[in-house]
């Protein structure tokens, strides 16, 4: 069965947008072409888009879904849906938070047991490398399960607030990194530096700070700056593809756009959060607001914008991390109320709007950062992340002129709270398409269709 997509537009450069038609069949896009130039092949379908924006499907590399294990927070079907109704159509989940941790093959094959069933869109799978697991002296062996398995990245972090998934020291890093370079798996790095994070976190404890400031006081800037230092050496030393994850400060991207200039095979990701928030709005907003890294100052802000502009930020993606709400994040105390937010429905059209209309990046470099750069680093590129004849036709259909606010009892995932809550943004994700297949859709009178759960896919690295 063919299908023609009609009365659309798509990017065509820069700001610029054209009228098309998209010809899909099978699953993949058969043709791209500009509008009224086709006639009606018989026996095709027709879908009117009465003027949507057609996006190639937002890839959020990061995304925590928590399935199986923490699904009092998150589970992939809740997830898949938020991510279906923001235009997401591959979601990379993270190994670190479901049990067991991904870390081999046993894991791997565990973890996709039980998710496959309720994904709304497709998804690919994070390895990790681990306190524990390097501790094994097959984690080599491990490793390259996960690399022969299809993980699409590996995951490490320096500085680990999670019991089941713990911190690995620069050292040991730098052995993952040798070792992920011989198979050509790139390594996810969350930066920031232990001893300096540690010795602040005992000092404001000790004196009895307690409130979200005292949080953020324990993660500075220079945290993160320490941290991406040393790992840029372990990746000048290896040879490692590394890409720093939820990067929050200028003078870390500073670093890195160093680096890259100078050869180094690193790439940096940040979040809307690090976008939109400074530490006023932690401590106006609370633990609602608790990440870590931590929001930053308004100049670094500013420095991330321009750095999504420029292309030295590579990725944006979410750091989707709910906590059960409310209870999660009302602990009594800010060190244990819980440290992350959700993010995978609002990520595109946060973007289109306080990016793209904004006037901060264009709509071209906006598909980049959320589609075709993942695409790239996740090693999909000749499957996904644009709209090209011969890949999966998957898209996002966006009415980029309608206004409306965020409601965190209107999103899908299964905590609804965000610190994107009474924002107004323009543009809305009207529908999302996997392989050709409608797997949300917004109708005009407000009714939200999904398309059953189990209809996405997992993608494997290293697929044909
Ligand atoms: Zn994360």
């Amino acid at each position: 069965m063919r299908t023609r997509f009609v009365n659309l537009r798509i990017p065509a450069g820069g700001n610029e947008t054209v009228a098309a038609e998209i010809v899909v069949a099978d699953g993949l896009f058969e043709e791209i072409v500009p509008a009224g130039n086709q006639t009606a092949a018989g026996g095709e379908q027709w879908v009117n888009l009465r003027g949507g924006l057609v996006l190639p499907g937002a890839i959020d590399g990061h995304v925590h879904f928590d399935d199986p294990g923490f699904t009092h927070r998150e589970d992939f079907a809740s997830g898949t849906a938020a991510a279906a109704a923001g235009g997401v159509t591959c979601v990379v989940d993270m190994p670190c938070t479901s049990l067991p941790p991904v870390i081999d093959a046993d894991s791997l094959a565990t973890k996709l047991r039980a998710i496959q069933a309720k994904a709304h869109v497709d998804f690919m799978l994070w390895g990790g490398v681990s306190g524990d697991s390097f501790d094994r002296p097959d984690w080599r062996e491990r490793l390259a399960e996960l690399a022969e398995g299809g993980a699409a990245a590996l995951k490490v972090y320096c500085l680990s607030g999670m019991s089941s998934f713990t911190a690995l020291d620069y050292d040991r890093i730098d052995r993952v990194l040798e070792a992920a370079a011989g198979h050509g798996l790139p390594v996810g790095v969350h930066a920031e530096d232990p001893t300096i994070v540690g010795e602040l976190t005992e000092a404001i404890r000790a004196r009895g700070g307690d409130r979200p400031a005292d949080w953020a006081a324990a993660r500075p800037v220079l945290a993160e700056v320490a941290a991406v230092r040393r790992i840029i050496e372990g990746c000048r030393a290896t040879g490692a593809r590394v890409h720093i994850v939820h990067l929050s400060s200028g003078a870390a991207l500073e670093l890195i756009a160093a680096a890259r200039a100078d050869g180094v095979a690193i790439s940096a990701e940040t979040c809307p959060h690090y976008l939109e928030h400074t530490l006023d709005d932690l401590i106006r907003q609370g633990a609602l607001l608790k990440t870590a890294p931590v929001v930053k100052s308004a100049d670094d802000r500013e420095r991330l914008w321009a750095g999504a502009a420029s292309g030295e930020l590579f990725t944006i993606a979410t750091d989707h991390a709910p906590a059960q709400w409310p209870e999660e994040k009302h602990t009594g105390s800010i060190w244990t109320d819980y440290g992350g937010v959700p993010g995978v429905e609002t990520l595109l059209p946060y973007l289109h709007s306080e990016g793209v209309t904004a006037g901060r990046i264009t709509l071209e470099r906006m598909v980049e950062l959320v589609a075709a750069n993942p695409a790239r680093l996740f090693g999909i590129d000749h499957r996904k992340g644009a709209l090209a004849e011969g890949l999966d036709a998957d898209f996002a259909v966006l009415d980029p002129e309608v206004r409306w606010t965020v409601r965190a009892s209107e999103l899908h995932n299964l905590n609804r709270y965000t610190p994107f809550k009474g924002r107004e943004l323009t543009g809305r994700v009207r529908a999302c398409y996997v392989r050709g297949r409608a797997v949300f859709e917004r109708k005009a009178d407000g009714r939200e269709l999904f398309a059953p759960a189990g209809s996405g896919r997992w993608v494997r690295r290293g697929e044909p």
